[in-house]
């Protein structure tokens, strides 16, 4: 069966008596080479097993299941499930869950799959959800050696730019600490069935094994970003007095020089290290 024909795409649906659901995302791949590029860049381990967000009729699904060793692949829409048993049904190496990736507990999910080689995550994303769903991902600590996920471009851009970058942000920051994420290619809305009204790109994020930075306090340097870049035009004296109410201007003005930054720097210029640097030492201030 071809997924990627649109043709049998509207037939499949059609014999389950179901529509594109837009509150889910649901904006299918329909371009066999895209969906074999995602595949084939997710992961070069076949011995890894793959999780896979959202598997929709299965057609990104097929294709990890022909790479890898196994695919466990969580999808919201219950009306989804018989469809992905009918198109993925000679494949022993898939278990599909009717799951809320949101809700869903990763660690027992997945612990068999870590018991049992690597794991990487591989997803053509529901734009409504795209950050939630990476910052999941990241903050529930399991070690996924990739994640490689297809996402609105504009936020592509955001998720790779160098820090100082005209797309760099808070979530751009803290996705550096985690790993290192790289822009694979662009792939124009005509690619999906419904046709979304933005173009999407693919990234690949290798998390690291070893983090190289250590913040002493973490939850004080994700405080210290969200800080700088909630006030974005001002400059990073302003926008920490504003976040570190309990800290005087003189004393948020002399952690930056202490750190060597400019009196007028903003917060956009600072790498994840730099945001490091400057929580420790608000950390020292506020012990
Ligand atoms: N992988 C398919 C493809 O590439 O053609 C479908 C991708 S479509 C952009 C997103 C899929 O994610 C849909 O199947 C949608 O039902 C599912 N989805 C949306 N929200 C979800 C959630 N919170 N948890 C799990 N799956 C979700």
């Amino acid at each position: 069966m071809n997924l990627c024909d649109i043709k049998t795409v509207k037939q499949v649906m059609g014999m389950f008596h179901l529509t594109f659901r837009k509150e889910f995302g649901q904006n299918f791949l329909t371009d066999r080479s895209v969906v074999e590029d995602i595949a084939d860049a997710c992961c070069q381990d076949a011995n890894s097993t793959i999780l896979e967000i959202g598997p929709g009729m299965g057609t990104l699904t097929y294709e990890l299941a022909l790479r890898h060793k196994s695919v466990v692949a969580l999808e919201i829409d219950r009306g989804l499930i018989p469809v992905l048993d009918y198109t993925l049904g000679e494949f022993d190496n898939v278990t599909v869950h009717n799951e809320d990736v949101m809700q869903a507990d990763l660690e027992a999910l997945l612990a068999p799959a870590f018991e049992d080689g690597p794991v990487s995550v591989c997803a053509n994303l529901p734009y409504y959800i795209t950050s939630p769903i990476l910052m999941k991902l990241l903050e529930c600590g399991l070690p996924f050696d990739y994640i490689t996920v297809m996402i609105q471009k504009e936020v592509a851009d955001r998720l790779c730019s160098p820090a100082g970058g005209k797309d760099y942000g808070a979530i751009t920051a803290v996705l550096s600490y985690y790993g290192e994420a790289e822009k694979l290619f662009v792939v124009p809305a005509d690619k999906f069935i419904p046709a979304p009204k933005v173009d999407s790109a693919v990234i690949r994020i290798r998390l690291y094994k070893e983090r190289p930075y250590h913040p002493k306090d973490e939850a004080l340097m994700f405080r210290t970003i969200k800080a700088a870049f909630a006030q974005r035009r001002k400059t990073l004296s302003n926008a920490l007095s504003a976040g570190f109410s309990e800290l005087t201007k003189d004393q948020i003005n002399a952690v930056i020089a202490d750190c060597g930054f400019e009196p007028t720097v903003r917060g956009e210029r600072l790498d994840i290290a730099e945001f490091i640097q400057l929580s420790d030492k608000i950390g020292e201030l506020l012990a």
